[in-house]
């Protein structure tokens, strides 16, 4: 049994505060009224409580009580106004508010947090996904993609490849600083999904140099120049292999099992749907001279000889009876980027680029970690503090819940974070 440290809010929000004060202002000190971190600091609580109006319901608190909510409980000096928040935001590069995703991971590992995530060898398994945060056919800035469609109209949108640490028995997922696919300035060719997923296993690498992961992906990734990098950063993987990507590979497995080669375990579940297993150690993955030799693995689930899912991975890591379950549930763990980060981010209240606009150099990157990052925070708070998750009990759903912490948070002055979760609920 661990003993788990607990994470206060005043701990994250201190952290955060480190980082934004290291970032370079170039700016004419004399001239400046509101700084780089306050700037910052209250962009990052606009995403955390989802509130688009929330300067101005705090400068409001400010004129009546000569204080305000961002100052005790975020620390913000000055509150700025809009249109100088997005001008700094946009001005300032982002590699400090990246640096904060590994500081909240580090502090997780050594609250003992993670012990509960560790998957087949102690290992972490890691998925990686790209995903689009922006698109739009009119505003766009010299860092967006460009695609053009078959009428000739161009369509501008920003995408990243996220990563983020899941385990199959836990809702929390535990998110990375994610890589930016980008174009730069002079380069013809576009940046692309795969290259930025090579980077950001050089990224994660950088910033977790002992961590034990296998990184989980789709089909995209399975590929032998993906293989090989993760090969290089000592990483394992669990990748989806369709039928489509892997022709010869595919070939060689059908033999096989013709032959008679191919393991398999099949078990009736109470429903009566039969789950089939099936695998096969040391297979080419393509027919290159030079080609990596992988796992292969299958699942399928039948109800009434009907197949009701099918899919296909392969594996760095020996296959036998005793771990092909897990390695099934770490290939299927997947589809929580998906469904925990992306569809939470964009469809329950994680959407407020749209209100602060694309900005000319960062602003669209920076609001995305800042909106990320809030994410992640609150996954934390869910994972490690006791109040608050007392707080979430009280109401029965996630929308309820955050609608009174904005309208109290509007409304009332609190010395503290503490003091604010209080208001909700007073242990007894
Ligand atoms: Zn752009």
């Amino acid at each position: 049994m661990h003993i788990k440290k607990h994470l206060s809010f005043t701990a994250l929000r201190e952290e955060l505060s480190k980082q934004l004060l290291k970032m370079g202002d170039k700016r004419d000190q004399s001239k400046i009224k509101y700084s780089i971190h306050d700037c910052f600091m209250s962009g990052f609580a606009m995403m955390f409580f989802q509130d688009p109006s929330l300067l101005s319901f705090q400068e409001r608190m400010k004129e009546k009580y000569n204080r305000s909510n961002l100052e005790t409980v975020f620390k913000v000096k000055a509150i700025p106004k809009d249109s100088q928040l997005r001008e700094v935001i946009d001005d300032s590069d982002f590699d400090k508010i990246e640096e904060v995703f590994s500081k909240y991971f580090k502090a997780l590992q050594r609250g003992k947090h993670l012990e509960s995530y560790k998957f087949l060898g102690g290992k972490y398994l890691i998925t990686i996904d790209g995903s689009e945060y922006f698109s739009s056919e009119k505003i766009n800035c010299p860092g967006c993609l460009r695609k053009e469609s078959k009428r000739g109209n161009i369509r501008y949108y920003h995408e990243i490849v996220q990563a983020a640490l899941v385990h199959p028995d836990h809702r929390q997922v535990i998110v990375l600083a994610p890589e930016q696919v980008r174009n730069t300035d002079g380069s013809e060719k576009q940046d692309c999904e795969i290259n930025a997923g090579k980077r950001l296993l050089h990224k994660i690498r950088r910033y977790h140099p002992k961590l034990g992961i296998i990184i989980v992906a789709d089909s995209l990734y399975s590929k032998q120049s993906f293989i090989k990098e993760l090969k290089d950063e000592r990483m394992s993987y669990i990748l989806v292999a369709k039928p489509k990507d892997h022709k010869l590979m595919m070939e060689w497995v059908s033999e096989q099992k013709e032959m008679g080669n191919v393991s398999r375990i099949e078990h009736k579940d109470e429903k009566g749907r039969e789950h089939v297993y099936e695998w096969i150690n040391e297979v080419p993955l393509n027919g290159y001279k030079d080609t990596f030799w992988v796992n292969y693995f299958e699942y399928t689930i039948l109800s009434d000889n009907k197949i009701n899912y099918h899919n296909s991975w392969v594996t760095d890591i020996h296959i036998d009876r005793g771990n092909i379950k897990q390695l099934v549930r770490g290939g299927r763990s997947r589809w929580k980027i998906e469904n925990e980060t992306f569809n939470t981010l964009k469809n329950q209240g994680y959407h407020l680029e749209h209100n602060f606009g694309h900005g000319k150099k960062n602003l669209s990157i920076n609001f995305f970690l800042l909106n990320l990052l809030a994410f992640f925070m609150h996954q934390i708070l869910e994972l490690t503090d006791i109040l608050y998750k007392k707080c979430r009990a009280i109401f029965s759903s996630r929308k309820e819940y955050w609608n009174n912490l904005r309208t109290t948070f509007r409304t009332f002055l609190f010395e503290s974070w503490e003091d604010y979760l209080r208001f909700f609920y007073s242990p007894p």
